[in-house]
């Protein structure tokens, strides 16, 4: 488990979805892959979010939060640098399923080969 301080301070203060800085007391962790379906507390797993954008976000999963809000997805790719690549690649697949390209994702895809 990380603690929040430390996870706040690896993300450097900065949320994942709207990518500005905040004061720790506006900062929440996100689980990526919710606990309630399956997802820890594995580094990989967590990520830096505002408030705000932790209650946007809902109950939606990444993929379809990112399908939807190209801000949020556009900021993710740039700040999310510890997540798992396995949620980027998730991300990337639910583009693929809706039809929709986005040249931040395919930046990533070229950098994985
Ligand atoms: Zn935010």
């Amino acid at each position: 488990m990380v603690k929040r301080s430390a996870l706040f301070a690896r993300d450097g203060g900065r949320c994942v979805y709207c990518g500005l800085e905040h004061e720790y007391e506006e900062l929440s962790v996100d689980h990526v892959q919710p606990r309630m379906r399956g997802g820890d507390g594995s580094p990989g797993n967590l990520v830096t979010a505002c408030r705000g954008c932790n209650a946007r976000k809902g109950g939606r999963s990444l993929p379809q939060f990112l399908a939807e809000d190209p801000d949020a997805r556009r900021n993710f790719f740039e700040y999310a640098r510890f997540v798992w690549p396995r949620h980027l690649r998730a991300v990337a697949e639910e583009l693929d399923r809706r039809g929709v390209t986005d040249p931040v994702v395919a930046r990533f895809r070229s950098t994985r080969g």
